[in-house]
């Protein structure tokens, strides 16, 4: 149901991003992947995706902790596509420090990638979006947009902005046919959360079990991850017509994590 329309994800190289890619192409969207990684390996994933979709798949390569890499980016998708119709906003990156020993330049680079990307992104595609009377804003959030943890404190304010960000266009957008939501996971599976497990098996004498239960889903009710592809379904379900007065709203994936 998406046949005509592009779809650029920012931060979608890997992980989450990848899935939302991959769910939007399966339903016909040209795509535009960015972030960072290997070449071929990248190369390979855009091809799959323009396969998938039968429609068009481009990856452009820039850095979006500059309001300039933000900017090539959205001018090599309206270069090629004309407009992007479905913009989500997921590029994300941590540190985790005390306050106190928190580097003032991660805290830069956070709150550049995580927000203020966003918001470059966001400003571009919205007039052509009006131009269309059609449009789908998507942030990855987290449930660090709801409440917090200690020793991310530049992840958790730059969440919690980015939550105010995306209700603010909403409202803004809410006569134009363009929604501006947030999805909210809490752990999810990816080969990122995977690979920490064999270290903190060592460092804290555990096992995978213990890892998993007793550190990594402590604050999931659930005990469960969240698959990417949930989080690309629930993408997908935000583009359809039937969700087109849902705005301005977070929608937690978290298997309970914030209802506590
Ligand atoms: P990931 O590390 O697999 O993916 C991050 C993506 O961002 C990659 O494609 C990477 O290349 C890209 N990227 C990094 N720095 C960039 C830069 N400067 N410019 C452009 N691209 C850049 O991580 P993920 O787990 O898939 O996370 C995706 C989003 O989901 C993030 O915003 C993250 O905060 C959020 N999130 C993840 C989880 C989780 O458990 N994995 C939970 C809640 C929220």
């Amino acid at each position: 149901f998406l046949k005509g329309k592009t779809a650029l994800i920012t931060g979608s190289t890997s992980g989450i991003g990848l899935a939302y890619a991959q769910a939007l192409a399966a339903e016909g969207a040209n795509v535009v992947i960015n972030g960072f990684g290997d070449a071929d390996e990248i190369e390979k994933e855009r091809a799959g995706l323009a396969a998938k979709s039968g429609a068009e798949a481009i990856y452009i390569n820039t850095d979006l902790t500059t309001a300039q890499g933000c900017e090539e980016l959205m001018q090599g998708a309206f270069d090629k596509f004309g407009a992007v119709d479905i913009l989500i906003n997921n590029a994300g990156m941590q540190h985790v420090a005390p306050i106190e020993d928190f580097p003032p330049e991660k805290w830069d680079k956070i709150i550049a990638l995580n927000l203020s990307s966003s918001f470059h992104t966001c400003r571009l595609a919205v007039p052509k979006m009006k131009e269309k009377g059609w449009g789908r804003i998507i942030m990855t959030a987290s449930a660090h947009s709801l409440t917090a943890s200690p020793y991310k404190a530049a992840y958790v304010s730059a969440k919690h902005a980015l939550a105010g960000l995306t209700k603010t266009i909403a409202l803004e957008l809410a006569q134009e046919n363009i929604t501006a939501n947030c999805i909210s996971p809490g752990y999810v599976w990816t080969p990122l959360v995977e690979n920490q497990i064999p270290d903190t098996m060592k460092a804290r004498n555990m096992t995978r079990e213990q890892v998993i239960n007793e550190v990594m889903l402590e604050r999931e009710p659930t005990k469960k991850f969240s698959q990417p592809e949930d989080l690309g379904a629930l993408a997908v379900f935000l583009c359809r017509d039937v969700a087109a007065n849902i705005t301005g709203t977070n929608i937690s994936c978290d298997g309970g994590w914030t209802a506590q």
